[in-house]
């Protein structure tokens, strides 16, 4: 039996992102995406093959598209001015989820000047640049526990996470903020995409003799969701594609549970569930 995770996949705001850069591809032939619209290779190389370009910052400065797609993560206020003033269009596919979190970032700096922003989640990600970006890069970047300890502020702390964190990490650094200064205000910003995934993807881990999780190593929710299948089923092993699967990891199996991050593609998972059936079958 191989199964594939019915909650693994793109979640809504990737699935936007790519919809809209197929409909750009198909309509005009090529298309200019301003950093990579998914952290998953396969999927960047598929797009790539219809015509779809990934340009960074000195690219967009150099050579600037006439379109340009802003991916899921969003971006600061500076590249929609930048965009602007270089005559580019932006085609805006900031995910909901994060656009409301940029808007109540951006809120709470204009209208609490006296107040130090904190935002967990990882430094140089694109989703915390454009987060830092509205409060004119003053907000305060925590990526671990540790960094939480060292942390001294005076006055009020306002804190946020990047949509993808780990909730429960985001948890423990709440704990440690309030523990060391006396006004914290904390916002549950993880997205439910991913925070819900954590019980059903424990769940799905226990029903099977080993767990195959598909994601890129870029992917931040990848890594983290693949920590949750090692906690509940100790043969989980993570591949970026089918060609990582290994045989011996499947002797004496009867079952596998397929899972993947929220930037995995569904062909992807498909590609290693064909593999595992012809691995099991080579065996039974
Ligand atoms: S994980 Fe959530 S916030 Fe991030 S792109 Fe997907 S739906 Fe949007």
């Amino acid at each position: 039996m191989v199964d594939i995770d019915k909650y693994a996949g793109f979640c809504f705001g990737v699935t936007k992102a790519i919809t809209s850069a197929e409909n750009e591809l198909s309509e005009f032939g090529s298309a200019s995406c301003l950093g990579k619209i998914v952290h998953n290779q396969k999927e960047e190389i598929r797009l790539e093959k219809l015509g779809l370009r990934t340009i960074d910052k000195n690219e967009m400065f150099a050579n600037p598209p006439s379109r340009m797609l802003i991916r899921a993560h969003g971006e600061p206020p500076s590249t929609y001015n930048e965009a602007k003033r270089l005559g580019i269009e932006i085609i805006d596919e900031t995910c909901p989820v994060v656009l409301k979190l940029q808007g109540l970032i951006a809120k709470t700096y204009r209208e609490n000047p006296d107040r130090t922003i904190v935002i967990f989640g990882k430094k140089g990600h694109a989703e915390v640049n454009g987060l830092v970006g509205q409060t004119d890069g003053k907000a305060i970047v925590v990526s671990s526990l540790e960094e939480a300890e060292k942390l001294n502020i005076n006055g009020k702390i306002v804190l946020f996470s990047q949509t993808t964190a780990d909730f429960q990490m985001y948890g423990q650094v709440a704990e440690i903020l309030k523990n060391r200064h006396s006004d914290v205000e904390v916002h549950e910003t993880v997205c439910g995409s991913v925070k819900n995934r954590v019980p059903r993807l424990k769940e799905f881990c226990a029903n099977y003799d080993v767990v195959i999780f598909v994601s890129d190593e870029a992917s931040s929710n990848g890594r983290m969701l693949y920590e949750v299948c090692r906690a509940t089923n100790s043969r989980s092993y993570f591949v970026i594609d089918a060609d990582d699967l290994q045989a011996e990891w499947f002797e004496g199996v009867s079952s596998v549970g397929i899972s993947g991050a929220t930037s995995t593609p569904s062909w992807l998972l498909e590609d290693v569930r064909s593999k595992c059936c012809k691995i099991m079958g080579d065996k039974i």
